[in-house]
């Protein structure tokens, strides 16, 4: 019988420290007793933010901060390594191989500041340091647990375009070197540990997939395999029916659609990178988000048809850290394709529209787009729309930086009548101002703009006006049958 393989993904609280670390040792030699397993990891938390932020200080000249930063960055992993890694040899060998990702990353932070100048490239690369410091600790730690397992650069694995920040992975090369290097170690029966993150173009430079791409390295890199399952571990029961820092109530849903699971990525929620679902989708293959600190808790699984729910709204989410950039007025009244125009500014700008909203009338667009995209694309509209506005006295393109978007978001809401209807009276009630509101024909979604400061109280008090507080004990009981990882238990779906 053919043994499954799965894809599991470590997020950055998960490999936090020793004691993390050595849990997730514990699931991977647990799961890998009942197949093979490739093991993808984050950096240790908080070191990939440690390091972009030394990259900006270095930009401004800040020598000094190159010290600071790979003092710190020995220590945390030192400190790891002692406690994970009593093999003197295998400690070395792990220590050496750190030491020289530190030594790279030094050095490029020198350059930064002796020209005063990050470019893209040099940004992806400093920020890669945390994934390549993370993997030789956690294949260590796996050696050290009795297992086989080697550490792998991802720049091996996943081939990228060249779009530094947010390269795309190019799945067709991907899975010929992914099955290159990666099957013939599985096949000898070694859990190799990859860096989450990253990948290289075609001519190997060292790019990076976005912030917290490490859970979309572990879907294309199941893809590329043709994995039964990848599982993403980290810091929550699973994907909850909001934000549990804004929700306190939230519960876990046992399983929830593709769909549902990426709108509510794209709308914020951190579990998962909005991506993540792209390369699986068409294969069915289930994602599975569980918590490495409970593992013996089922966790969510996201299948191409998810579960339905009663009401129709499944979970709700909120992001911040977002402007509203609205175009209109009487400047614009009468300008000929006022929407092809901004939109392909935008499109230009590479800044990602994470809603619009259009009046009546042709001429009144207001849209979203990521706060650290505002500045330069405000600056991109106002040079686009110059000469239609140069005799005019009045702003005509407004930013407003204060507001988030909130998403409702189900596959059964489409055809469930008067969803839009309560969430709208549940925010009048709390005397919640709404902006704008935009609902996509599919129905997965319906979002809406607040004041940043009211999107808490909007949040829960949609969430509570569909009772997404109250255990659905049907549902949990019917709950979807889990992968045998770290608690023994038997996983049905993966004895086909
Ligand atoms: P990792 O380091 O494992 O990748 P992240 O911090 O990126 O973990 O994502 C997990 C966090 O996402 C949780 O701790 C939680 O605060 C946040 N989160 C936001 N929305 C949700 C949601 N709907 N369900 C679960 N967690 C959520
Ligand atoms: N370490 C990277 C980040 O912090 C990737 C990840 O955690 O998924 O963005
Ligand atoms: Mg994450």
């Amino acid at each position: 019988m053919r043994r499954p393989l799965r894809v599991m993904k470590f997020g950055g609280t998960s490999v936090g420290d020793a004691e993390c670390i050595e849990r997730a040792a514990k699931i991977v030699a647990a799961a890998s007793g009942q197949g093979a397993v490739v093991v993808v990891v984050s950096a240790m938390s908080g070191v990939t933010n440690r390091l972009i932020e030394a990259a900006h200080r270095s930009q401004e000249g800040r020598q000094e901060e190159v010290a600071k930063l790979t003092d710190l960055l020995r220590i945390q992993h030192e400190t790891a390594l002692r406690t994970l890694i009593r093999d003197e040899t295998r400690r070395a060998q792990v220590s050496g191989a750190m030491e020289q990702v530190i030594a790279e990353t030094a050095r490029l932070l020198q350059g930064t500041a002796l020209l005063r100048e990050l470019t893209p490239r040099a940004r992806d690369a400093i920020s890669s340091a945390g994934e390549r410091l993370a993997t030789p600790l956690v294949a260590g730690a796996l050696c050290e647990a009795g297992l086989r397992s080697v550490a792998i650069d991802a720049t091996e694995l996943i081939v990228t375009d060249d779009h530094h920040g947010s390269a795309a992975p190019l799945l067709e090369q991907t899975h010929e070197r992914a099955e290159a290097r990666l099957r013939p170690l599985l096949a000898d029966g070694i859990v190799p540990v990859a860096t989450g993150f990253i990948g290289a173009t075609t001519d190997g430079t060292l790019t990076t997939l976005g912030r917290g791409g490490s859970d979309y390295s572990a879907t294309i890199l199941g893809a590329a395999l043709g994995a039964d399952e990848t599982i993403i571990w980290t810091d929550v029961d699973g994907v909850m029916t909001a934000d549990p820092r804004l929700v306190p109530e939230a519960r876990t849903l046992p399983e929830i659609s593709y769909n549902e699971a990426a709108e509510l990525a794209y709308f914020g929620a951190k579990v998962l990178h909005p991506k993540t679902l792209r390369p699986v989708t068409q294969a069915g293959v289930p994602v599975w988000i569980r918590n490495s600190f409970a593992p013996e808790k089922p966790g969510t699984k996201i299948t191409p048809r998810g579960r339905p729910a009663g009401g129709g709204v499944k979970a709700l989410t909120a992001i911040r850290d977002v402007a509203l950039i609205t175009v209109g007025g009487p400047g614009i009244v009468g300008v000929p394709d006022v929407v092809a125009k901004t939109f392909s500014t935008t499109a230009r700008m590479r800044a990602n529209v994470l809603l619009i909203s259009q009046s009546s009338s042709q001429n009144d667009i207001c849209f979203i787009i990521p706060l650290a995209d505002a500045e330069r694309t405000v600056a991109a509209l106002r040079q686009a729309f110059a000469s239609d506005l140069a005799d005019q006295q009045v702003e005509h393109i407004t930013v407003d930086p204060n507001i988030a978007i909130v998403a409702v978001v189900g596959e059964n809401m489409r055809g469930t009548p008067g969803i839009a209807g309560r969430t709208f009276s549940t925010l009048g009630r709390e005397g919640v101002n709404i902006i704008a509101i935009a609902q996509g024909s599919s129905e997965y979604n319906i979002s809406f703009v607040v004041d940043v400061s009211a999107m808490q109280r909007a949040v829960a008090a949609v969430h509570k006006e569909f009772r997404l507080d109250e255990r659905d004990l049907r549902e949990e009981n019917e709950a979807a049958t889990y992968a045998e990882v770290g608690d023994g238990r038997r996983d049905d779906e993966n004895r086909r």
